[in-house]
């Protein structure tokens, strides 16, 4: 199964697909955070972007679709993957077209006011990337990973600054990948509120009737 998670920052694309792929036992491929790791390691890749993500804007399209490009030919993708972070502009949305067929694509609406009260206080392990959340998933010991025993931190984008520009760079440029995957019929929106482990059934729910409907179209 190959599936495409859309979003605005902080919707919980990370929180919701880490386990979603868990469960579908598919890759899970998340641009944010291969990026980060990039810059954490100071590859050339990384010193490119560092500078794009911290002032909140988009990491130009030519370097990101060959690093997806790339990423999707392994061999660890072969039974399927889930994008998370891409793709967020209509050239990205063209590229991964030419080259393979999404089954479905996830929307997730949340509104801006969510999301930036999410991100105002979300921390995530500076070691293996797991994200926190005070209220929703608050970690065993404070500034400390429950898996790794990393340190927690906050993003360095996640200043209330940054997500406004953040936010304003979503509308602009990733909102009309919405539009463009309505217009096919790979759309699903998730707009449910609840617990991330409410949310989380309600996808699983999403993806399966999606699932039994395209096997009935072939039957
Ligand atoms: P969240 O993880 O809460 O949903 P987010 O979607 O803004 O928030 P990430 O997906 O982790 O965060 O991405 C962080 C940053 O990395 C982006 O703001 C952008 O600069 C860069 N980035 C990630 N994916 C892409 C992409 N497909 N195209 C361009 N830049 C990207
Ligand atoms: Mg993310």
């Amino acid at each position: 199964m190959k599936l495409a998670i859309l979003g605005p920052p902080g919707s919980g694309k990370g929180t919701q697909s880490t386990k979603l792929a868990h469960r579908l036992g598919i890759k899970h491929i998340s641009t944010g955070d291969i990026l980060r790791t990039a810059v954490k390691d100071k590859t050339p890749l990384g010193k490119k972007a560092h500078e794009f993500i911290n002032s909140g804007q988009l990491v130009p399209d030519e370097l990101m679709i060959g690093i997806v490009k790339e990423r999707i030919a392994e061999k660890d993708c072969k039974n399927g993957f889930i994008l998370d972070g891409f793709p967020r502009t209509i050239p990205q949305a063209q590229m991964l077209d030419k080259n393979i067929a999404l089954d479905q694509v996830i929307f997730f609406d949340v509104s801006e006011e969510e999301c930036s009260r999410r991100l105002s206080s979300r921390q995530i392990c500076t070691q293996c990337g797991q994200i926190y959340n005070p209220t929703t998933r608050p970690p065993l010991r404070a500034g400390k990973c429950d898996k790794c025993k990393g340190p927690l931190a906050t993003r360095e984008d996640d200043k209330p600054e940054t997500v406004k520009k953040r936010l304003k760079v979503y509308r602009e440029q990733t909102e009309p990948v919405v539009e463009f995957y309505k217009q096919s019929e790979r759309l699903s929106v998730m707009g449910k509120s609840g617990t991330p482990d409410e949310i989380f059934e309600y996808l699983v729910n999403l993806v399966e009737s999606h699932e039994r409907g395209r096997a009935a179209g072939r039957a």
